[in-house]
């Protein structure tokens, strides 16, 4: 769906905005190079299932450019937030949460943050509890 040229001018574009972020084993996620289940992507994000899920449905979007965390995103980030947003709600759709389901990004050390590129958490199919740990 997105050639090699695509994630080359798409790491420049990153790399101009953020610096050169250190890799993360999501970039290789995103080049293919580590097999994961995806189960959506387009030329700005991609879904696959967490490896170690904490519900029955768990599953993380990331945007393809690697900002590392929510607090590094810049504010006109924000079209691209906002499709990461939908992207988790359409796929939630298609994996039949119709019951509901809670949506987490995690934030640096409080937050439990431990790959440092900005994924969105979408967990599902079973009762959710609150407050969080
Ligand atoms: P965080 O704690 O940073 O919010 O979430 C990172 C998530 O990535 C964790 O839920 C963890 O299970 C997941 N994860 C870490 N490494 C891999 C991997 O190699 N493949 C997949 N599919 N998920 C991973």
């Amino acid at each position: 769906l997105c050639t090699k040229s695509d994630e080359v001018r798409l790491a420049e574009e990153a790399s101009r905005k953020y610096g050169s972020p250190a890799p993360t084993i999501f970039s290789r996620v995103i080049d293919k190079s580590l097999p994961a289940d995806i189960i959506y992507e387009d030329e700005k994000c991609l879904a696959f299932r967490d490896i170690t899920p904490q519900a029955p449905v768990h599953f993380l979007v990331i945007p393809r450019i690697p900002i590392p965390r929510i607090s590094e995103a810049k504010d006109d980030d924000a079209e691209l937030l906002g499709h990461l947003l939908v992207v988790a709600k359409n796929v939630a759709k298609k994996e039949s949460l119709h019951e509901g389901y809670r949506v987490v990004i995690n934030d640096g050390k409080h937050g439990a943050q431990s790959v440092y590129h900005l994924h969105i958490h979408v967990l599902g199919g079973r009762q959710m509890t609150w407050p969080p740990g």
